[in-house]
């Protein structure tokens, strides 16, 4: 399982360019009345909109594509050049070790999948209930952790948990969550994980996007991400990491690509990038989302913290001035956090307020409980769901008009549940202002 020779991308000079620009900031929407209105996008950490670079490098791609690593042609020398050039922009974003792998995905949630498949077998994974489902759901194997009080407790709640296991495990946290925004003790964590002899994946979704990660520094085996929430179209993600168990665990997909050769028996790749790489990839994706990595490196981490920061405290404390508006939080007002912020807003379902925002103020926000139901059911005082009947909800915050009965499908199951509002590039302050503006308004009804 010798790692191939890689070269290893120098990452991009610091050079604090501009704050790219995001396509469809002049968007217009229609509101109630008819009237057209600058569209609020407060939804960045469902997707984030495309970067004016990220959309010119696709551009620049689209003229000459053909399959990677296969052809002798022009086109397809030059695409594989792409593509291959996308991994070490990826690699060296994350700042993951020369032997890392870095494998292409269609999302976070498939990374987090096709780790699982890798597992060596009987693996134990210990993953806290705070998490997202795609970083929740997919071990066969695991023991779960109620939310932490506080930061401290959560890595006494792993130290506990990896202690009493036996055999393989893999310690499994977010970052940075998608429902609180609140930062997770990650470098704490990866060392109590190492202490135990196990290994360490970290969803990094929503931290990337917002934060600078070096995967080296905070000794991490594994990090998961994807290309739609970090300014980049939808289709391709990572999972970057330890090599050993990804060349060891079963193909991904089998198919064209993975397999050295094929005759009576099948070799396959074991280098993990072909191995776990089948078919004909999302080489656009991959090269729109290492764009974004460039992007955000060239603009320089404090510039993009600095201007966050500042929208983010005039978004929280215009909530905390609406009377029954209740910001969710884990760890308290004080604990820092990337531009994500979710509330209920007493009197009205999150379905209700979410509704209003958009129809009457064209503010894009999110309701629900964001594919993390566990994290919500905890941050919104309601008991677990029991059985799929039903049995459980409190009905904290139905709102006037009941239970907050959604379409189906999504990630969400129609009980009480948040609002999430959440900045990125492309947020002005009258974006914020105008959501504070809407809520008085509505609570004032
Ligand atoms: N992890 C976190 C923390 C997320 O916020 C999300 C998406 O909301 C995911 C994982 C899943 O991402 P994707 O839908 O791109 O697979």
């Amino acid at each position: 399982n010798s790692a191939p020779a890689q070269v290893v991308a120098e990452a991009p000079a610091v050079t604090s360019r501009p704050i790219p620009a995001v396509l469809g900031a002049d968007l217009e929407v229609p509101v109630k009345g008819g009237r057209l209105v600058g569209y609020a996008n407060l939804d960045y950490a469902a997707s984030a909109p495309c970067l004016e670079p990220v959309n010119a490098a696709v551009a620049a791609a689209l003229p000459a594509y053909s399959s990677v690593h296969r052809g002798a042609g022009y086109a397809s020398q030059l695409t594989t050049a792409r593509y291959e050039q996308a991994r070490h922009t990826v690699r060296a974003f994350v700042g993951a070790r020369p032997d890392d792998a870095v494998i292409f995905t269609r999302n976070t949630t498939d990374a987090t999948n096709l780790l699982a498949g890798c597992l060596p077998a009987g693996t134990t994974t210990v993953v806290f209930d705070t998490e997202h489902h795609a970083s929740l759901l997919p071990w066969q194997q695991s023991v779960r952790l109620a939310p932490p009080a506080f930061p401290g407790a959560a890595v006494r709640a792993a130290d506990e948990a990896l202690a009493g296991i036996d055999g393989p495990k893999l310690l499994v946290v977010t970052a940075a969550s998608n429902v609180t925004g609140e930062l997770w003790p990650i470098a704490a964590l990866a060392h109590i994980a190492h202490r135990h002899g196990a290994r360490i994946l970290v969803d990094a979704a929503q931290l990337v996007p917002h934060r600078q990660l070096n995967l080296t520094a905070l000794d991490l085996d594994y990090v998961a991400f994807s290309g739609h929430k970090l300014y980049a179209p939808f289709g391709a993600g990572v999972l970057v990491g330890r090599r050993d168990w990804l060349a060891e665990g079963e193909p991904y997909l089998k198919g064209g690509g993975a397999v050295r050769s094929v005759g009576d028996t099948t070799e396959w790749h074991d280098d993990p990038e072909p191995r776990h790489e089948a078919g004909t990839p999302n080489v656009l994706g991959a090269i729109a989302l290492a764009a974004a990595c460039d992007a955000l490196t060239a603009t320089g981490w404090t510039a993009l913290v600095r201007e966050e920061e500042r929208l983010i405290a005039r978004l929280r404390s215009g909530l905390a001035s609406i009377e029954g508006v209740r910001e969710l939080s884990l760890w308290g007002d004080d604990h820092p956090r990337v531009g994500i912020v979710s509330f209920t807003v007493a009197g009205y379902s999150a379905r209700e307020v979410a509704e209003v925002l958009s129809g009457e103020y064209g503010i894009g926000v999110r309701d629900g409980k964001f594919c993390a139901h566990p994290f919500v059911r905890h941050l919104l005082g309601a008991p677990e769901r029991r059985s799929s009947d039903g049995v459980s909800d409190t009905g904290a915050n139905e709102g006037r008009s009941g239970r907050d009965h959604r379409h189906a499908g999504g990630c969400e199951d129609g009980t009480a549940s948040a609002v999430r509002a959440s900045i990125g590039i492309g947020t002005t302050q009258e974006h914020v202002d105008r959501l504070i503006e809407a809520l008085r308004d509505l609570v004032a009804r």
